[in-house]
């Protein structure tokens, strides 16, 4: 017989992959805020009008701080989710985007696939990312985001009792795969106005770094974020996700 747990995932993960969540993101939730499928997480409210602009698996020395410039230039704050271990490298950089505006959350200290994780390890990863980030900038860290999804509900579980709220997603494309930039946008803008259409605000993914490269190019996710905030600046308001919850 299936524990509880084990059913609460199953059934998660069929009606996940049902609704084409797993592969594309969380519209379904988003769509519906009542939805408890992974338990009460932050993905976006009906403000039609605000976009969030959040960048996975930095910093990166080399991408990064261009990504800085932009944002800067536009006066546009977005949100790090950043990779403890990424963090601890490059303690100058974190300190400038907190100083400059942004927003950091943890995206736990290696990068692992939580979903074959052991408890402790889970708790391991995330509190490790959260305390080196508090050490770095003095500042707390309240978001959490998990990698590779929402793919287990222990890993939002644990996070919510480390007092970290989990952060999904409702716009996202394979930026991670180095498509163009003009592609890179071109299919996040189709998402953001669909979600205006239905009145949600956007939580847009992009990667401004790679778990698996530290040096990784992220040119054109770098350019797209450029195009969007030219596309939308005028008609949208640009948040952190601090401001939905
Ligand atoms: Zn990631």
């Amino acid at each position: 017989m299936l524990s509880p747990i084990a059913i609460e995932i199953a059934s998660g993960l069929d009606v996940a992959a049902g609704l084409g969540l797993a592969a594309g993101g969380c519209a379904y939730a988003a769509m519906w805020p009542g939805s408890q499928l992974f338990g009460s997480t932050l993905i976006a409210p009906a403000h039609p009008g605000e976009l969030a602009l959040t960048f996975d698996d930095g910093p990166n020395l080399a991408w990064t701080p261009r990504l800085l410039e932009i944002l800067d230039r536009h006066e546009v704050r977005a949100t790090f989710f950043m990779v403890g271990s990424r963090a601890q490298s490059e303690p100058a950089l974190v300190r400038r985007m907190v100083s400059a505006g942004h927003l950091i959350g943890n995206h736990s200290w290696s990068h692992p696939n939580l979903a074959i994780a052991s408890v402790g390890r889970i708790k391991e990863e995330l509190s490790r990312t959260s305390q080196t980030l508090e050490q770095i900038t003095g500042v707390q860290v309240r978001y959490f985001r998990p990698p590779f999804g929402p793919r287990r509900p222990e890993v939002l579980r644990t996070a919510r009792r480390l007092g970290l709220v989990p952060v999904l997603w409702n716009a996202m494309t394979s930026d991670w795969k180095n498509p163009s930039a003009a592609a890179i946008a071109k299919q996040l803008m189709g998402k953001i106005d669909r979600l205006e259409r239905r009145e949600f605000a956007a939580n847009i993914v992009l990667h401004d770094g790679s778990h698996m490269d530290p040096a990784a190019n992220r040119a054109p996710s770098v350019a797209a974020a450029a195009q969007l905030i030219s596309r939308y600046k005028e008609s949208h308001r640009f948040v952190t996700v601090d401001a939905w919850g």
